[in-house]
């Protein structure tokens, strides 16, 4: 096969005459998309439909090795898809970023070929013998967001083809380049049918979310979209995963060395440039260490690169798109006129090409105010100052969203005493943000339901059966 180049893999999903995507970083044009209309979605997934059964026929053994020579694929084209990536996202090739996220895709491929999903007897008495098997839902719909394009896909695209089900994918119709490569790329192994990549926009997912012939849907994005999602596949009662949004707290206790956690602190916030779901995106330090902990930021952020993504120094990038960029800005600004002490960034540059906004750190701030109380999702972070734990954890659970949380402390134990009180799907401790294929990955209260990675994911991709008798 010849080998990928970054001309080549362009080529291959980007159409003359498609709609244009611009980098994010420089406003150049990167491609054109083809979107698609709803009965191109209905034509793919009839041919998910009918590829289904014969992908589940096949061997756990031969499923297992397409995974594993889609990752081979993937680690084979990492450059390209990673350069794509990096214009269309604008995130930076360096840091945990671009290269990060292609090196991700083939570790979860890898990962999710090597997890068993074991069905088996569950009572067997003498009088009743009860077997429970997992079986493939059969067609697969997975729509995604703009932050990862690549790494989202492949969390729902891998345990479902590992279960034996076809999958249909509509990208965010901010990021479809990556995804039809990413697709382009695992296609070059997999056989015809299993996975197809739809581009589009929300027609197309409105259609999965009512569509008769889509059993299960695979959902990451806003929980506003997630709430429709929910309403509109009522009738089929398709099964749902959903990951929608965060706003994830920390809390820092007074034990804390600020200085040694302060690289982990600005990590877990400022990872892709504050565009992830579960960053750290309201930091809450305790009086006694307040100050040092901002000083230490401070000294971090500054020291962290800024810029076009493929530009090898730079760790962080642009606003994937002047929406979101708008809404980062608004909520700074908010946060300023409260009276709120802007330690860092908050002054973007108006003459600048791409979406840049200044990594941004906000001390003395309100736990009402709005850059605490909504999702930033950008290079924003406020620090609240907090004397009493009963305090802090009441702000910390006081939102309507639960994905992640974390806590800072020099005492497992203490730390870990913090976490169970804490309304979150994962509570990290000295670290935020850090995900495993092996680790159940999902959120409580409005940020969704369902779990995925490790046997859970594979659980959430099948249906079981029991056989009784
Ligand atoms: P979004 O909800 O605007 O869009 C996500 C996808 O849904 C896009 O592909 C879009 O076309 C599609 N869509 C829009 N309307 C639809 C409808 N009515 N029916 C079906 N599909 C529809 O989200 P976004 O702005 O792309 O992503 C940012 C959000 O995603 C943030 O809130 C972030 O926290 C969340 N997110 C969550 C996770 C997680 O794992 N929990 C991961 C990444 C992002």
């Amino acid at each position: 096969m010849a080998q990928t180049t970054y001309e080549s893999l362009l080529g291959a999903v980007t159409n003359a005459a498609g709609r244009e995507i611009l980098d994010p970083a420089t406003g150049e044009i990167v491609g054109r998309v083809a979107d698609r209309s709803v009965a191109d979605l209905d034509e793919a997934v009839r041919r998910a439909r009918d590829a289904q059964p014969g992908w589940a026929g096949r061997s756990d053994a031969e499923r297992i090795q397409l995974l594993l020579a889609a990752a081979d694929a993937v680690e084979a084209a990492a450059e390209p898809l990673a350069e794509l990536l990096s214009r269309e996202q604008g995130k930076p090739l360096n840091g945990p970023n671009a290269r990060f996220e292609v090196g991700a895709c083939a570790a979860w491929l890898r990962a999710t070929a090597a997890t068993e999903l074991p069905g088996g007897t569950v009572v067997d008495d003498g009088e009743v013998h009860a077997e429970l098997h997992y079986r493939p839902v059969g067609v697969v719909g997975a729509i995604g967001p703009w932050n990862w394009p690549m790494m989202i896909t492949t969390w729902q695209v891998a345990p479902s083809l590992r279960m034996g089900n076809a999958v249909v994918v509509k990208p965010s119709e901010h990021t479809p380049l990556s995804v039809l490569a990413l697709a382009e790329v695992l296609n070059t192994v997999l056989p015809a049918g299993v996975l197809s990549v739809v581009a589009g926009g929300r027609d197309l997912g409105e259609r999965m979310s009512t569509h008769p012939d889509i059993d299960k849907l695979m959902f990451t994005g806003s929980t506003a979209t997630g709430q429709a999602i929910i309403r509109s596949s009522a009738d089929t009662v398709k099964r749902l995963t959903l990951e929608l949004g965060g706003n994830d707290a920390g809390i820092v206790l007074p034990d804390v060395d600020p200085r040694a956690i302060a690289e982990g602190l600005f990590w877990g916030a400022f990872i892709n440039t504050g565009q992830t779901c579960a960053a750290l995106k309201r930091l809450y330090v305790h009086a006694d260490v307040y100050d040092e902990v901002c000083d230490a930021l401070v000294d971090v952020a500054r020291a962290m690169p800024m810029g076009r993504g493929l530009d090898e120094e730079n760790v962080l990038g642009p606003l994937q798109n002047k929406a979101q960029y708008d809404v980062v800005a608004r909520l700074v600004d908010a946060a300023r006129h409260s009276g709120a002490k802007i330690l860092l960034g908050g002054d973007p540059d108006p003459s600048a090409a791409g979406h840049f906004y200044p990594t941004t750190l906000v001390a003395d701030i309100d736990n009402d105010n709005p850059l605490v109380a909504e999702e930033q999702f950008g290079p924003a972070l406020p620090i609240v100052r907090y004397q009493a734990l009963d305090d802090v954890i009441s702000m910390a659970n006081g939102v309507e969203v639960g994905l992640g949380a974390s806590v800072w402390s020099s005492d497992r134990d203490t730390a870990r005493a913090v976490a169970a009180r804490l309304q979150a799907g994962t509570v990290w401790i000295n670290a935020h943000g850090a995900v495993h294929p092996m680790v159940p990955f999902g959120g409580v209260k409005k940020s969704g339901y369902g779990l995925e990675f490790g046997i859970e994911g594979l659980k959430a991709v099948s249906v079981p059966q029991v056989i009784n008798g």
